[in-house]
């Protein structure tokens, strides 16, 4: 925890009736048995912390929310007398189902899984775990960028480290062509199968059904390829997020309505996602900035903030979270942030 954050954290009782709102938004990726160590830290948790975290919101009794039971808050349809507080999964990964939901259908709490849908149909490369299983073979990479070549070393932890700094950014902001040269010079090219972190770790269809055939989970979607939806074209913009809803719809045989945005921050969705998101019939839309959710969301039903848990697991940060005081200090002072 940093000193900043350190200091706040006794004014976190003061600043709840201020920034607290009605509730909050959590979000998570993958468990991991405990014990195991893991490869992508701010991805991966355990079934004990996330059952910590869970019990921290039952000590303070909050209530347990659904998207739908957002939908109403939002609507004005209800007022709670007590905060809410919703669990999120992005991606779609085997381990929901596997170590999470036993955690949740202990305790009775619903939670959230948003699928790209080109994981189930396995299309959608995991790369940043394809990444981890390149920077392990411990080869020099190298590589043409803008006609350039260069040499990437990954031959201790420290060169891996700033291997991986250097490749993630490439990989992520890639336009649909330059991701799939990247696929087949980096991964392919060296053996790796793209689609092999895909199929080892994501949910196939039809644990998707058995995870949505339970009322406490609610699958929502998290567009298609799960790319960087602001660097797209509008053309391709429309069919990650379009695409995702109809094939949703056609596996599961429901509307879906509810929506969180690949990456999310205010670079990566922005209006244009948002306007985006409405025409294709999403109620709601969850983004990864900080902030509680207010009666006022409802002007922004799908600009929703929402705290991604990897990059907090000091359990000191919950008070900070859930009274507001993190997304306080990060948005400097103001409780609804727009598009
Ligand atoms: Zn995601």
């Amino acid at each position: 925890m940093n000193r900043l954050d350190l200091l706040l954290r006794p004014l976190a009782p003061l600043v709840r009736p201020l920034y607290g709102g009605a509730g909050l938004v959590l979000m998570f990726h993958r468990l991991i048995p405990e014990g195991e160590r893991p490869r992508l830290p701010t991805l991966e948790t355990t079934p004990a912390r996330l059952d910590e975290i869970i019990a921290w919101f039952e000590r303070r009794n909050y209530l347990f929310y659904s998207p739908a039971d957002l939908r109403r808050f939002l609507r004005g349809e209800t007022r709670p007398e007590r905060p809410f507080v919703l669990f999120t999964f992005d991606d779609g990964y085997r381990d929901n189902l596997t170590l999470a939901y036993p955690v949740f259908q202990r305790r009775g709490v619903p939670f959230t899984i948003h699928v790209a849908v080109g994981l189930p149909d396995r299309t959608a490369v995991l790369w940043w775990y394809l990444l981890e299983d390149l920077l392990a073979q411990g080869e020099p990479i190298t590589l043409e960028i803008n006609g350039q070549v260069r040499r990437f070393e990954t031959d201790s932890p420290a060169a891996a480290a700033q291997t991986r700094a250097a490749l993630r950014p490439l990989l992520k902001y890639a336009s649909p062509p330059e991701f799939a040269r990247l696929v087949e010079v980096l991964f392919r090219a060296r053996g790796l199968d793209p689609l092999a972190p895909t199929d080892a770790l994501a949910l196939t269809w039809d644990e998707i059904r058995r995870l949505d055939a339970d009322p406490l989970v609610t699958i929502g979607a998290h567009a298609t390829n799960h790319r960087v939806l602001s660097r797209l074209d509008e053309a391709e913009a429309r069919a990650e997020i379009a695409g995702a809803k109809r094939i949703l719809e056609e596996r599961l045989g429901r509307p879906v309505t509810h929506f969180a945005y690949p990456y999310g921050s205010r670079y990566e969705a922005g209006a244009r996602e948002a306007r985006l998101a409405a025409e294709y019939g999403f109620e709601t839309a969850l983004t990864t900035r900080y902030g509680n959710i207010f009666p006022a969301h409802a002007a922004a039903p799908l600009a929703l903030p929402r705290y991604d848990m990897g990059h907090f697991p000091d359990p000191r940060y919950l008070d900070l979270i859930a009274s507001g005081a993190l997304a306080m200090r990060i948005n400097r002072l103001r409780r609804v942030m727009t598009l």
